[in-house]
C-alpha cells in the first residue's frame, strides 16, 4: 500500500509530471483537465521533452561505453514502441536511427524525414513488395531472418528495376538461444521461437549473402527480448554472438554487431531496472572481453531501445465511468474502477499481465487508500488496464485518471474492439499541447464498412474524437 496514493514516483512518471497548487496533475506544462477538455478521454499524452532525453540519454550511454572500448556505436529507435512521424523527428534529431518491421512503418518513418540510410528494416517474413520498397528508397541496412528471405533479395537486387547502385547491406538475425525476461534469462542451445538463423545455422547463410554481388554482409544481429532489468541475459548473448563473430571473419569482412534492444524500465514503485549507463557499460565491456579474449579488434556496435525511449514519456488520461466495490473471499472489498478506454487503447495489460499504476488526475484526496482495479469498458473479464492499486477511495465518476508509463506498445497495440474509436495523441511540452495523431471518430470506422450507408455529413455519428 503507498503512503500517499497521490504521489507521483519520479522513476515512473515522465520528470515534468507535477501537481499544480489546486492538486491537478499537469503534463509538459499542461494540466489534465485542460487537456481532456480540449482533445476528449481516453487520450494518449506524449511528452516530447522525456522522448528526447530519453534518446539523448541512450546514446550517449552507449556511444560514451563503446568510446571506451575503442569502437563506435549507432542507436534506432525501435519503432515498434511508438511510430507517428512526430516521433520519427524527435528521435532523428536527437542523431537516432530508425528500425522498421513492415511497410507501414517503414512509410511512416520516411514521412517523418527520418534519411533512409539510418533506417534499418526487420521482420521474420518481410513481403517482396516490402523488400521491393527498402531497395527502392534505400534503407541502411535490412536483418535478414531466413534463407528464403536472402534468395528473394539475391533476385530482386540482379533486377534492372530494384537493383541498387551499391549493394545492399543485409545483416544475419541469429537465434542465440538467450531469452530474457524481466528478471531472469533463459539460455538454451536451441530456443523454440520464430525469429533468426540458428547459431549452427548462421554461417551457411552469410557465406551466400558473401556470393551475392548486389548484398554486402554487414554483420551478426541479436535481441534477447524485451522488458530486462539485468545484464546477465545480454553478456551471455554477447558471448556466443563473439564466437559466430570471429569464426566469420575467416570468410571476410565483419564490421559491425548489433545487439538488439529491450532494456526495461519502471511501471510501478516495485520496479528498478538497471541505469541505461550501467547497461551500456557492462554490454559493451563484455563484448570488448570476448574480442579480447579470441584477439580480434571490437566491432562496429548497433542497438535498437524502443521501450526505453518512448516508455516513460507516455501518460493516458481517461475519465471514471462507474465504481463499485466487489467483496472478496478474504473479507476486504475490491474497487473495480471502470474507465472510458481499456484493452483496446492498452492491450499490454490482458495480453501478458502487465502491471501499471494509476493516480486520479484531477484531483488529489485525503480519502484512505482502498485496493482497486481499473478496468475498462469493452466485454471482456480480462479488460484490465491496472490490475493492482490503491487509489483513494473517494475516486468517483466525473474523476480523471492517468495512467503513467504507457508510451511503448500502447498506441501501437491498439485495436477497434467494440468497435471503439482509437483515442488521439497529444504533444506536450512547455506548456502547450499539440495534437500529433488525430483521434478516430465513428464515421472512420463506418468509413471502411462496404455495406453502411452513405449519411449526409450533418447526420454522422460524432464520437468524442470527431
Ligand atoms: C522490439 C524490438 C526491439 C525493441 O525492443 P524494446 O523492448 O522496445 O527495447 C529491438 N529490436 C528488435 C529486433 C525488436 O523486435
Amino acid at each position: 500500500m503507498p503512503a500517499d496514493p497521490n504521489a507521483l514516483v519520479p522513476t515512473v512518471w515522465p520528470t515534468s509530471a507535477a501537481r499544480d497548487a489546486a492538486g491537478e496533475l499537469v503534463l509538459g506544462g499542461v494540466a489534465a483537465g485542460a487537456l481532456a477538455a480540449r482533445f476528449g478521454t481516453p487520450l494518449y499524452v506524449m511528452d516530447e521533452a522525456e522522448v528526447r532525453a530519453h534518446a539523448r540519454r541512450v546514446r550517449a550511454a552507449f556511444q560514451g561505453a563503446a568510446a571506451v572500448r575503442g569502437t563506435t556505436a549507432r542507436v534506432y529507435y525501435a519503432g515498434k514502441a511508438f511510430l507517428s512521424t512526430e516521433i520519427v523527428r524527435w528521435v532523428t534529431s536527437e542523431g537516432l536511427g530508425v528500425d522498421v518491421a513492415s511497410g507501414g512503418e517503414l512509410a511512416i518513418a520516411l514521412a517523418g524525414g527520418a534519411d533512409a540510410a539510418a533506417l534499418g528494416f526487420h521482420g521474420n517474413n518481410k513481403s517482396v513488395v516490402e523488400l521491393e520498397r527498402a531497395l527502392e528508397v534505400g534503407v541502411g541496412s535490412i536483418v535478414v531472418d531466413s534463407h528464403i528471405e536472402i534468395e528473394r533479395l539475391a533476385a530482386l537486387t540482379a533486377r534492372a528495376d530494384t537493383r541498387r547502385a551499391d549493394p545492399q547491406t543485409v545483416f544475419v538475425r541469429v537465434n542465440s538461444g538467450v531469452h530474457a525476461e524481466t528478471h531472469s534469462f533463459l539460455a538454451t542451445a536451441h530456443e523454440d521461437q520464430k525469429f533468426g538463423f540458428a547459431l549452427h545455422d548462421a554461417p551457411a547463410a552469410v557465406r551466400r549473402i558473401r556470393e551475392v554481388p548486389g548484398l554486402r554482409f554487414g554483420g551478426l544481429h541479436s535481441h534477447i527480448g524485451s522488458q530486462i532489468f539485468g545484464v546477465a541475459g545480454f553478456r551471455e548473448a554477447a558471448s556466443r554472438l563473439i564466437d559466430l563473430h570471429a569464426a566469420l571473419r575467416e570468410g571476410g569482412e565483419v564490421p559491425a554487431l548489433n545487439l538488439g534492444g529491450g532494456f526495461g524500465i519502471a511501471y510501478t514503485e516495485a520496479d528498478e531496472p538497471t541505469d541505461i549507463e550501467q547497461l551500456a557499460t557492462a554490454i559493451v565491456g563484455a563484448v570488448a572481453e570476448e574480442c579480447a579474449a579470441r584477439g580480434i579488434p571490437v566491432p562496429a556496435l548497433a542497438f535498437e531501445p524502443g521501450r526505453s525511449i518512448v516508455g516513460q514519456a507516455g501518460v493516458t488520461l481517461y475519465e471514471v465511468g462507474t465504481v463499485k466495490p466487489v467483496h472478496l473471499e478474504s473479507g476486504v472489498d475490491r474497487l473495480y474502477i471502470s474507465v472510458d478506454g481499456g484493452m483496446s487503447d492498452n492491450a499490454r495489460t490482458a495480453l501478458y499481465g502487465a502491471q501499471y499504476s494509476a493516480r486520479i488526475a484531477s484531483r488529489t484526496s485525503t480519502a484512505r487508500p482502498a485496493l482497486s482495479r481499473v478496468v475498462g469498458k469493452h466485454c471482456e473479464a480480462g479488460d484490465i488496464v491496472v490490475d493492482l492499486e490503491y487509489l483513494p477511495e473517494d475516486v468517483a465518476p466525473g474523476d480523471l485518471l492517468a495512467v503513467p508509463a504507457t508510451g511503448a506498445y500502447c498506441y501501437s497495440l491498439s485495436s477497434n474492439y467494440n468497435a471503439v474509436p482509437r483515442p488521439p495523441v497529444v504533444a506536450v511540452r512547455d506548456g502547450e499541447a499539440r495534437l500529433i495523431v488525430r483521434g478516430e471518430s465513428v464515421d472512420d470506422l463506418l468509413a471502411r464498412d462496404v455495406g453502411a450507408a452513405p449519411r449526409p455529413a450533418d447526420a454522422s455519428t460524432k464520437g468524442p474524437h470527431a
